[in-house]
């Protein structure tokens, strides 16, 4: 029932739990031992009592009974309340457990090297991960449960049952045998079932869609397949509803086995107690008492073994998904200073994106000097972005080095950076679309607006988006608030990547004589297919299938009418036409 692998990870998941909130776990389990005790102290003074009350048939000694009575009610009752707050204690540590674990793992995904983000396997890793928490939270409980609640009642019972008479030590065999018996006969029934459903789910998940859809509506419309989908619709259902009836029939096979198991331990105990009783090794408070117990005893071990280690088995892979990003190791605390360094050097760096053959930069070696600006140019494709992104650290070079200065270009971890290309639409104000970038400086944004979006004429605390009632911006204007967000930031070292994809011509060539007041102290990349501004640059270099064909300045490169300069003259010959 347990491999290596299972214990391992129980003990991983325990081990992350305790140390997010030690207060809560020893307390909710703390209450566990307590509630234990008073379940085992219950049948202990049932004992007492029934014996007492056989004693005295005949004699007179009512106030002891009525003592025992009184402690067994209190007893009973305090093990109702302690419970009421266990179960209490239970859903606070869940809910709070999840809260804590969920936040850490999205801090450990903000570490996350960037490549990973390319990666689909490292997606689905984090999908998984995340699915595991509330079930990694949970077996933390079942285990501890398992140990403070369920192996303590079960350990109290045995030195009892021990301390009244070796035999009956033997009756705890007799009820873990049978539950666990009829439990292994079902465990493979519900898997399977569980296999084999989920295809049809994931059907009918489907063809809902297609009548719910707007996209799909339109079409089934369109082809006048209603009947269709609603035909395979059904047929998915019955075949979903079929395993699901088929699976529950022979459970109900496999229940009845498991109850006349339980029966059977039940009879077996029940001749054991008379036999003890009979020969005067008992007594008969410990036989009421016990028999009262029975049916508790059966039910405790069932819960234990078929409900929660089911459960807890079942989810293992997404728990050891969550336990695995966890305590993964990222460097955290080291980063460039792009403030303060001389230059940024490449050494024969190539790069290869996850999973795929050939390599988007291919033996690249090239020097960045402090406050220089360089333009990166080339066809789609040429490997541009990807060697911005080694460049500030997002991703590390398969082969090759890259320095700053005389140590090793670590990751992305450094605030002095800005990069942007992909804009996003946040759908926050005007304002925070603008601080985001930099949140702890007091400046205010004002400046930034007045320069990239004054004709936006929207208050700066109205909250973009549609979903709020508002208007929702045009590509262009998203873009330039994206720029103002970067240039809000006071980096030493900014990408440029195609900054104005979206942005107007004639807007175009304004922002340019801006970004050259911006970037006038900085060092920067640009990366641009507006071959007019790329005389802003002190060097260009000219990318082609990840290599670097041609490099150097504006005028040596259009004086070696090469590659660069056939692109310029295309581009400057239409402008003049
Ligand atoms: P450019 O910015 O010059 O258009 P890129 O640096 O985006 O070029 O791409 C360089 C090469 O790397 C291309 O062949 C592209 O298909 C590939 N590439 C880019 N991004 C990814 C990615 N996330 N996963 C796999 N391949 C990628
Ligand atoms: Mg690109």
């Amino acid at each position: 029932m347990f491999n290596t692998n299972f214990l391992k990870n129980s003990f991983d998941a325990t081990k992350i739990m305790y140390n997010l909130d030690k207060r809560a776990y020893i307390k909710n389990f703390a209450v566990g031992i307590v509630q234990t005790i008073t379940i085992v102290a219950n049948t202990i003074l049932m004992q007492f009592f029934i014996d007492a009350l056989a004693n005295t048939v005949g004699n007179n000694k009512t106030i002891g009974i009525i003592a025992l009575l009184i402690g067994l009610a209190v007893v009973t009752v305090l093990s109702e309340i302690i419970n009421g707050y266990q179960n209490y204690l239970y859903g606070y540590y869940i809910d709070n457990g999840v809260k804590i674990l969920t936040d850490l793992l999205h801090e450990k995904i903000s570490e996350f090297e960037r490549i990973k983000l390319d990666d689909s396997n490292e997606l689905a890793n984090i999908e998984r991960a995340r699915k595991g928490v509330g079930n990694l939270v949970e077996l933390v409980l079942v285990l501890g449960d398992a140990i403070t609640f369920y192996g303590l009642y079960f350990i109290l019972l045995g030195i009892y049952f021990f301390s009244i008479d070796k035999k009956m030590i033997i009756i705890l065999p007799m009820i873990f045998v049978p539950v666990m018996l009829s439990h292994l006969s079902k465990i493979k029934l519900f898997s399977d079932m569980d296999e084999k459903i989920s295809m049809y789910k994931i059907q009918m998940k489907h063809f809902i869609s297609c009548f719910t859809k707007n996209n799909y509506l339109r079409e089934m419309k369109y082809l006048n397949a209603e009947a269709f989908f609603k035909n395979k619709f059904y047929e998915s259902l019955k075949s979903f509803q079929h395993e699901i009836f088929s699976t529950n029939k022979k459970a109900a096979k496999k229940d009845f086995i498991g109850k006349m198991l339980t029966f059977i331990g039940t009879v077996a105990i029940i001749l054991l107690l008379t036999a003890e009783l009979i020969n005067g090794n008992i007594t008969v408070g410990v036989f009421g008492a016990v028999f009262a117990a029975l049916k508790q005893m059966f039910s405790l071990m069932d819960e234990l073994i078929s409900v929660h280690f089911g459960d807890a088995m079942e989810n293992i892979g997404t728990v050891e998904a969550t336990i695995n990003l966890i305590n993964e190791k990222n460097d955290t605390n080291v980063y460039n200073d792009y403030t303060d360094f001389t230059k940024i050097k490449f050494n024969n760096v190539s790069f290869t994106y996850p999973h795929q053959k050939k390599s988007a930069l291919d033996n690249i070696s090239f020097e960045i000097h402090k406050g220089e600006k360089i333009a990166l140019v080339g066809p789609n494709g040429s490997g541009k972005s990807t060697l911005s992104k080694l460049i500030i650290g997002l991703y590390k070079p398969s082969r090759g080095l890259i320095t700053v200065d005389k140590s090793k270009l670590r990751l992305y971890k450094d605030k002095r950076t800005a990069i942007f290309q992909e804009y996003v639409k946040y759908k926050m104000s005007v304002e925070d679309n603008i601080k985001i970038s930099d949140f702890d400086k007091k400046e205010s944004v004002k400046s930034k607006i007045d320069l990239y979006a004054k004709d936006l004429k929207i208050d700066l605390h109205t909250r973009l988006g549609k979903e709020f009632g508002n208007e929702d911006l045009s590509g262009g204007q998203w873009q330039s608030l994206a720029i103002a967000r970067g240039f809000y930031k006071d980096a030493g070292l900014i990408i440029l990547d195609e900054p104005t994809a979206a942005i107007d011509p004639i807007k175009e060539d304004s922002y340019y004589s801006l970004f050259q007041q911006e970037l006038k102290d900085k060092t920067a990349i640009l990366v641009t297919h507006h071959l007019a501004s790329v005389k802003i640059a002190d060097r260009i270099i000219y990318l082609k299938d990840g290599r670097i064909k041609e490099e150097g300045s504006f005028d040596k490169l259009m004086s070696m009418k090469g590659e660069f300069y056939r692109l310029y003259s295309t581009q400057a010959n239409k402008y003049k036409k």
